[in-house]
């Protein structure tokens, strides 16, 4: 049975994205309805899972301020906040996209970042100083570095509580388990969705959709097409309901494909990582970043990548998809006494799984792989361990001379027992193929011209991230491009109710 109801305005997904849009065209003055595939205790998407960086440029310590505004006087005084503007972010975008991120979405992005962080602020949205990962001390004040000092109360479960309180405080409708499956075009413009919903088939009319249910990174086959066949064998770190619907239904009506559509975000993880993301085990716990002070060796006992060629946030991305690649899909991690302690807060957790032994041969027994290569590996690895000083928080080139591959940074010899072994797979995190949409983020047609009603936002969007994409800037690309979205497309279809009454 099919019936039909109508709003200006309707969003598709419930992550950070189309959250922010619903609130936006709210704002904008229409009427919206959220529609999520997932039931209530799946809602948030991706963003649910995230550690909650967000990137955003900034002149100085008063500008974070204004979005921090419970620093007191006395921790503002004993932090050192280096500049981090529009220029610094846009340059870090294009370094770690090979120059390939869109310029026009990219400066999109990095221009409207400070007043999107400020205008989620006042929707709520509390923000803190990101101490553990991006900040040290030195000469008695505290340091931050790379250009992410923010991140959400709580994680991205703080950030989802707090955008779905304030929607619900705006009288946004949300439908839970309903599952948009196809854009109705009449005459070149949008006049409908179609939406599953308890084993029914509804269509909402309405003049104007956004787009915001993510990628295609939790679809298996649509990873092994586009991104290739071993991909078929990655964790998805985020939620299964990312499938590449809102995608596909948009191509259906003529919109363009854009971005890297062979590219997605990968990291190394905890190779009893749930197979998708768990909702009920949050903030990002399973990534195992400590691997620069490591040496990781496969199934076949051998070295693949160079741990300690540059700071963990410029491999991390890289090394993922490394791992994917070895026999099996998994490699260990391999640490002694000396650095144990020095490993970051996810190694202490309880879901972390690890392997340890008094000495190097019990390790190798402990674990599947050839035992004899195991060993071998080490050796050579461990003689060929240059002095040096070793100091953690910088590159400090003390590296290995004579084996293949090379160790550059942080060579410390494996010696000092007990031994231990965490064993890794790679864990997706999203895919880069999207959309093509404009810098108000209208949806393109293959002619680029927008295809009248249709907004994207999000991981939908492609031509931003290509490779790589700087940290905590997922975020503020669906918090950029999801208020412009609403905007967009509050003003587009007020503007045609307006004309039709004219
Ligand atoms: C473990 C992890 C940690 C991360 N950490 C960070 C971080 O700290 N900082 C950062 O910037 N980025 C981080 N990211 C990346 C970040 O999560 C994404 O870039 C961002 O959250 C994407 O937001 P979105 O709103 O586009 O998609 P999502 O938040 O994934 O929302 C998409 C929504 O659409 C729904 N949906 C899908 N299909 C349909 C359909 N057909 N009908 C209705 N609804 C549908 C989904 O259920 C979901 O609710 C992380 C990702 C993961 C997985």
């Amino acid at each position: 049975m099919s019936h039909t109801q109508s709003y200006d305005v309707v969003v598709v997904g419930a992550g950070n994205a189309a959250l922010c849009s619903a609130i936006a065209a709210k704002e904008g003055g229409a009427s919206v309805l959220v529609l999520e595939r997932g039931p209530v205790e799946k809602r948030g998407g991706n963003s649910f899972f995230t550690d909650g960086a967000i990137r955003v440029a900034y002149n100085n310590l008063d500008a974070i301020r204004k979005v921090i505004p419970e620093l007191t006087d006395e921790e503002a005084e004993m932090i050192v906040m280096p500049e981090y503007g529009e220029k610094d972010y846009y340059d870090d975008l294009m370094r770690v996209t090979g120059g390939k991120s869109d310029a026009g979405l990219a400066k999109q992005l990095v221009s409207k970042s400070y007043e999107t962080i400020t205008w989620m602020r006042d929707q709520g949205i509390k923000f803190e100083l990101n101490y553990d990962n991006q900040s040290f001390i030195q000469d008695g004040k505290r340091h931050f570095w790379g250009g992410l000092p923010i991140k959400t109360e709580d994680k991205g479960v703080g950030l989802m509580k707090q955008l779905f309180a304030r929607v619900k405080e705006l009288g946004i409708d949300i439908w839970y388990e309903a599952r948009a499956v196809k854009l109705i075009k009449e005459n070149d413009q949008i006049t409908g969705i179609v939406v599953e919903k308890d084993n029914d088939t509804i269509t909402v009319n309405t003049g104007s959709v956004i787009l915001a249910c993510g990628s295609f990174e939790a679809n298996k086959k649509l990873r092994s097409e586009h991104i290739g066949e071993e991909w078929e064998a990655a964790i998805v770190r985020g939620t299964e309901f990312n499938t590449g619907d809102g995608i596909f239904m948009a191509l259906e009506v003529g919109a363009q494909k854009f971005g890297e559509w062979s590219g997605c975000h990968s990291i190394g993880t905890d190779s009893n990582a749930p197979i998708v993301g768990d909702f009920t085990k949050p903030g990002d716990i399973f990534k195992k970043h400590s691997y620069p002070y490591s040496i990781m060796l496969n199934n076949e006992g051998k070295r693949f990548v160079d741990e300690g060629a540059d700071l963990r946030n410029y491999t991390y991305a890289k090394y993922g998809r490394e791992i994917l690649k070895q026999p099996g899909h998994v490699a260990y991690q391999i640490y002694d006494a000396q650095v144990r302690p020095m490993l970051r807060k996810e190694y202490d957790l309880e879901e972390a799984t690890f392997y340890q032994a008094d000495t190097l041969e019990e390790l190798a027994n402990l674990l599947p792989v050839d035992k004899k290569q195991f060993l071998e590996t080490i050796e050579e690895y461990n003689k060929a361990v240059q002095e040096g000083d070793y100091k953690p928080a910088e590159k400090d080139g003390k590296g290995t001379i004579g084996i293949t591959p090379s160790k550059s940074n942080w060579a410390l010899r494996i010696e000092k027992s007990p031994f231990y072994a965490f064993p890794v797979t790679c864990g997706i995190t999203f895919s880069f193929g999207g959309l093509h949409v404009d810098p108000l983020g209208e949806v393109l047609d293959k002619e680029e011209q927008p295809i009248k009603g249709l907004f994207a936002a999000g991981e939908m969007i492609g031509g931003i991230f290509y490779e790589n994409y700087p940290g905590g800037s997922g975020l503020m690309s669906g918090a950029v491009y999801g208020k412009l979205a609403g905007t967009s497309a509050a003003q587009y279809i007020l503007g045609k109710s307006a004309e039709l009454v004219n």
